[in-house]
């Protein structure tokens, strides 16, 4: 028989409290259970609930009365997620679920996969399931209907998280109920409102640098994605042995920064793509690393000029490839669009087989 211990429900940020007294006395107004605060900004409050009913309660009670706070998604109410690999991509959908449900388990959605490049379909699936004490069963199943499949538990998600919303970092746009901020101009709008003119350049709401808010290179993802790695451990990492009981790895919103399973930055970008690949993050927990270079360490900008040295570069005078750190871009002039597209094209076919012989990606996100 599963015993399950009840989970803590995730902390909620609430921001501008001016008076801390009245937050409290309006939480009790709302028979809400216990909790516990802790003031960690000047006017920002970290609260913790202890009973996921309270919780509910109280994010409720903030939305009616649109208070700035943002908060995570609760555990239990994320779905199971698993890779399911070797399934055509134009396989029936409805009918492998129908499948699973026969098997015993409780399906929401399947989801087919595109290469994160080229947008070809691929022999792979998501697949969400309800919460079922069966579901870590599913590692062991190799047959489904007629086909031979491998299912296996998500890779963890290696950047930080940034809300579409509000454009800061650290949780996503679903638990957010702060203030819209425009990613192009940082005004305070949702983006598809802004009327910024096309010859302007962006604002950064984060750094106020000039350049859009979903930047990679801006400095204060950077800062907080070092934060981040900083505190990762190579267990969070690594992938969770099939079978096992660790059910939540499907994480889309992170319950705490420090938490957050991330690259480092800056010397990682053109191999954020790449999976399986441990840090070495301190001498005594070192790892193999498979491809890409060992990021964290003193010596990861000069392994990363070797491991690069051999970078395409353009043969002909139409093209100019400006690199960065990992950033690479590519300059490409002509008569017509045509031959402008044509050629940067064709060079990024020969960026491409580097890609393939280094097994490295690029990040299609900054492309
Ligand atoms: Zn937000
Ligand atoms: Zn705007
Ligand atoms: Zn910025």
């Amino acid at each position: 028989m599963e015993i399950s211990t009840p989970k803590k429900p995730p902390p909620i940020y609430i921001h501008n409290i001016l008076n801390i007294n009245s937050m409290i006395n309006e939480l009790k107004t709302l028979d809400c259970g216990g909790f516990r605060h802790i003031t960690v900004e000047n006017n920002k409050v970290k609260l913790n609930m202890d009973l996921i009913d309270g919780y509910r309660k109280v994010i409720d009670y903030l939305k009616t009365h649109q208070a700035e706070f943002h908060t995570y998604q609760i555990k239990s109410d994320k779905a199971f997620r698993v890779v399911i690999r070797g399934l055509h991509h134009s396989c029936n959908i409805e009918f492998m679920m129908s499948k699973l449900k026969e098997l015993g388990y409780e399906p929401i959605q399947m989801l087919p996969v595109r290469h994160p490049i080229t947008k070809l379909p691929l022999p792979l699936f998501f697949l969400d399931l309800k919460h079922n004490p069966k579901n870590p069963e599913i590692y062991s199943l190799s047959r489904l209907y007629n086909g031979i499949i491998k299912a296996e538990p998500p890779k963890p998600r290696k950047t930080i998280v940034q809300c579409m919303r509000c454009q800061q970092f650290g949780h996503t746009r679903n638990f957010c109920n702060q203030t819209a901020r425009c990613v192009k101009c940082e005004g305070l709008h949702p983006t598809e409102k802004c009327n910024k003119p096309k010859d302007t350049p962006p604002i950064c709401t984060n750094c106020k640098g000039n350049h859009p808010a979903n930047y990679r290179g801006c400095p204060e993802h950077i800062r907080l994605q070092r934060g981040a790695t900083r505190h990762q451990t190579i267990p969070y990492r690594s992938q969770p042995a099939p079978g096992t009981s660790s059910l939540d790895k499907t994480s889309a919103s992170p319950p705490e920064l420090k938490k957050v399973p991330a690259q480092d930055a800056p010397f990682s970008d053109i191999h954020r793509e790449s999976s399986n690949r441990p840090l070495y993050s301190s001498i005594a927990a070192s790892s193999v690393n498979k491809q890409g270079v060992p990021q964290g360490s003193i010596l990861a900008p000069f392994l990363y000029l070797i491991y690069t040295h051999d970078i395409p570069t353009p043969k002909s005078d139409s093209l100019t490839v400006a690199q960065f750190a990992d950033d690479i871009a590519v300059l490409s002039k002509g008569d017509t669009g045509e031959e402008v597209t044509t050629n940067l094209q064709n060079f990024l076919q020969e960026i491409e087989k580097w890609n393939k012989k280094w097994r490295t990606a690029m990040n299609t996100n900054k492309s």
